[in-house]
């Protein structure tokens, strides 16, 4: 069976139709974090299946991989490396572009934060189609770094994001409609 643990964090996890737009039923973390015991689990079950996977990279996507990956990255012994947005980090970066329903955005990392054969796992809140964790393993190939696995609080698995990791592994704790 399922770890009892799910369904505190599952129902802990507020959902808000129409945010930000018409049809987006938005997956609001902010109430987990809320919740102790809930929060606290959900940082535990990463732990107890990254601890032993000699990771020395937890790799955030901003904004809410920055919530979830430094506990994660502290527990395990890992260092943290911040995923940003396009012209937020100060240093020399390395970008990727990748795209949106409307558009295209950049995701970018600091030249010099790994290494390449490092063992890095990356980290978001939610995995809708894919994209952004695409590109964030992407990021990390171009520089040498092995993609140990991906992982997410919550799967919007009919969006089949899942499929666009290709040979990628996507480890979730909640599914979402
Ligand atoms: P995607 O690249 O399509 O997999 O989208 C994932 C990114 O968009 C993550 O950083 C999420 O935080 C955010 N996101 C997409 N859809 C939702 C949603 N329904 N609720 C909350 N966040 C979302």
């Amino acid at each position: 069976g399922q770890d009892p643990r799910i369904a505190r964090i599952s129902s802990a996890i507020r959902v808000i139709p129409n945010f930000p737009k018409p049809g987006i039923m938005f997956q609001d973390i902010t109430t987990l974090l809320l919740d102790t015991k809930a929060f606290k689990d959900t940082i535990d079950l990463f732990v107890e299946r990254y601890r032993d996977k000699n990771i020395s990279v937890v790799a955030g996507i901003e904004a809410r991989g920055f919530i979830f990956g430094p506990p994660i990255a502290l527990a395990i012994g890992a260092k943290f490396v911040p995923m940003r947005k396009p012209n937020k980090l100060p240093g020399e970066v390395i970008s990727e572009e990748y795209s949106l329903e409307y558009g295209t955005d950049k995701m970018e990392m600091h030249v010099g934060a790994v290494q390449p054969g490092e063992r890095a796992l990356v980290i978001d809140d939610l995995i809708a189609t894919g994209g952004t964790l695409s590109a964030a393993i992407k990021l990390l190939e171009r520089v040498g770094v092995h993609v140990v696995e991906c992982a997410c609080v919550i799967e919007l698995p009919e969006l089949k994001g899942r499929e666009r990791l290709v040979d990628k592994s996507l480890f979730v704790l909640v599914n979402a409609a």
